[in-house]
């Protein structure tokens, strides 16, 4: 306990904080490994010339400096070389890979030094990210998922990897007409992709990898790419190379990159940064045992400098190596202030204010233990912290659709009723006058992410008593449209998980983490089967990207919404000013029908057309007469502009 005290104490920080690089680095004039482990009473480095299986062929004893760090040099350079260290602390040795390690073997045992320059693919010094769209429309997808499907049409060597998001003219059942993959997406028109887990984490076997399923939110090797999305897992190069050639191929392609990390938790209790230190990197209780605010058996404790310092170098890392275009974080409501804040502005004056993104949960399973006063990133800390750190809005997801604690609630789109003053803040992003979030730039708007029931689920429960989760119910698909065109209209930064525009189903199932591969994957079969549906998220996001009203990120952005009335029951009315530089309409009107009779609604004076309808969300494309009143059927919502 006194040492523990003695670890988490700004004393202890003083006395070994070591503020230049760690890991491994090699080069034509030597190498140098350097680890920081200031309670070790010795360490000892051993080299391998494989990832798994094979004896030391060497082991040095590393020699102890200044602030903790231990060392080892020589004049060779290790490029290729695996390693691993015995660290032994109050006589207890433990064997443990290299928290900073930038490579490793098959599962992440063992560390490897590399030469990083040959890992670049062709051309990646001139990769850039694609020029920033009127408006963020961010997509949430799994590796395995996008490409593990058999009707997808990728070639069995790139299903489940990274290199399925390389292909292009990729399409159903190889039929050469309905575009899969890359190509869909594309046509979609989403602008930013949120690839969950890439980093290298510890669930999936990688030697066994296609029997494996996992999301991935367990950290083994936090600066190493996963393994099992690579041809390769046993070769340390060849994940890293691959997962440049996705983001090269991405960026080519219209999409920035966002990365989802869990720097809030490790996969395991004894992981490399216990064994290098232990009690210094989790958050413990008064009596000693580990805080589990994560609801995964333990709390990084990202307020002690080192760790703060591994937390920031590691995302920084994989902006400079890897091109990332900003980040999501896992649980943001356990990482503290100080935290995100120097991210945020670490980013902004290397690449230029919002060129990446930061934005992250704005909340945690349960309490967390700290053991010094500092604030956490949580929903209530959002009006004071860093007005560009952004977080997931559960207000407006939970008002659409019906609380997800609780499969039959209901919401606006599935008979739970409107309530007019929480539309209103829906579409305000909760960024106005009773809101939490400071303004829409910080609000991440949506209806499903990969946690919990897909929308279709959630709408398959509450409104359809056969539970036909896999079927294409009409009534089902009304309610989803109704759902997307609330969301479409909502100031903040719109946000969906892959395959909500298809109806996606896990046939009900609220966690599928570890779910079979099936379960997971997008059915490519039913994104053309539902295609109508696809078409119509198509239609609202290109016209999102012409309504500046929306588009709206300053802290007046709430104003524009002029008013909002009910004009029946459970149907709601709203104006929303418009004007901008270009804009082809001064003025929005909204009408949300989520009452199950039909609306007649009488328009304010004005020249009025109709943008979108419950069916079609590209009416904007077409001819379109002027008219004083509307008729808005049952479960629908129509958008209209004013010349
Ligand atoms: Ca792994």
């Amino acid at each position: 306990m006194k040492k523990l005290k003695w670890l988490s104490s700004m004393g202890f920080e003083q006395e070994y904080h070591y503020d230049k690089p760690l890991g491994a680095f090699c080069g034509p004039d030597g190498s140098a490994i350097k680890l920081w482990a200031p309670t070790a009473e010795s360490v000892f480095l051993h080299l391998y010339p494989t990832g798994n299986g094979s004896k030391a062929l060497e082991t040095v004893s590393m020699e102890k400096g200044k602030r903790g760090v231990w060392s080892y040099r020589t004049t060779r350079n290790l490029d290729g070389w695996y390693y691993d260290f015995d660290v032994t602390v109050d006589g207890v040795t433990r064997t443990t890979a290299d928290p900073y390690a930038k490579a490793c073997g098959i599962n992440g045992q063992r560390s490897m030094v590399i030469d990083l320059s040959r890992t670049d693919p062709k051309g990646w010094a001139e990769d850039k990210s694609p020029a920033q769209c009127p408006e963020q429309v961010i997509y949430e997808l799994h590796i395995k998922d996008f490409s593990w499907d058999s009707h997808g049409g990728f070639d069995a060597k790139d299903r489940g990897k990274f290199s399925a998001l390389c292909r292009s003219g990729v399409t159903l059942d190889g039929d050469g007409k309905h575009p899969t993959g890359l190509d869909y997406m594309k046509r979609l028109g989403v602008t930013h992709i949120q690839l969950m887990p890439v980093y290298d984490y510890g669930s999936v076997d990688e030697e066994n990898w296609e029997s494996g399923y996992n999301w991935g939110y367990d950290p083994v090797n936090y600066n190493v790419p996963e393994g099992s999305y690579s041809s390769d897992p046993a070769r340390g190069e060849v994940r890293i190379r691959e997962l440049k050639e996705m983001i090269q191929s991405l960026h080519a392609n219209g999409f920035r990159v966002i990365m989802d990390v869990v720097y809030n938790h490790t996969y395991v209790t004894d992981s490399w940064l216990e064994r290098t230190v232990p009690g210094y990197y989790y958050r413990q209780k008064s009596d000693g045992s580990l805080s589990n605010g994560s609801g995964c058996g333990n709390d990084v404790a990202s307020e002690r400098s080192m760790c703060r310092k591994y937390i920031l170098e590691s995302a920084l890392y994989w902006v400079e190596e890897y091109h990332m275009d900003g980040f999501r974080f896992d649980l943001m409501g356990l990482a503290d202030q100080e935290l995100m804040e120097s991210l945020q502005r670490a980013l902004d004056e290397k690449y230029g204010e919002g060129e990446k993104l930061v934005y992250g949960e704005p909340w945690r399973a349960d309490d967390t233990h700290l053991t010094r006063p500092v604030a956490l990133c949580d929903k209530d800390s959002l009006k004071y912290i860093s007005g560009k750190i952004g977080a997931f809005c559960d207000d407006t997801r939970d008002a659409v659709k019906g609380s997800l604690m609780d499969l039959d609630a209901k919401g606006f789109v599935n008979g739970g009723g409107m309530e007019t003053w929480k539309l209103k803040n829906c579409l305000a992003g909760w960024a106005g006058e009773h809101g939490k979030f400071q303004t829409p730039y910080q609000t991440i708007t949506y209806l499903s992410c990969h946690d919990d029931w897909t929308l279709w689920d959630k709408l398959v429960a509450t409104l359809d008593p056969k539970k036909n989760f896999t079927g294409c119910g009409k009534q089902i698909l009304r309610a989803n449209r109704l759902a997307a065109a609330i969301n479409f209209c909502c100031q903040g930064r719109p946000f969906f998980l892959a395959g909500e525009e298809f109806g996606r189903t896990k046939t009900g199932i609220k966690n599928s983490y570890c779910s079979a591969s099936q379960i997971n994957q997008l059915d490519w079969q039913r994104a053309w089967k539902n295609q109508e549906l696809v078409d119509y998220y198509r239609g609202l996001i290109a016209l999102r990207k012409q309504l500046p009203g929306f588009q709206d990120k300053t802290k007046d952005a709430a104003k524009r919404i002029l008013w909002v009335k009910e004009i029946a029951p459970d149907c709601a009315m709203a104006c929303v000013d418009n004007g901008g530089a270009d804009s082809k309409w001064e003025k929005i009107l909204m009408v949300f029908n989520c009452s199950n009779s039909v609306c007649n609604g009488v328009l304010p004076g004005g020249n009025w057309q109709i943008l979108a309808d419950g069916e079609d969300s590209f009416r904007w494309q077409k001819a379109n007469a002027a008219r004083e009143k509307v008729v808005v059927p049952a479960y629908s919502a129509m958008i209209l502009g004013e010349k």
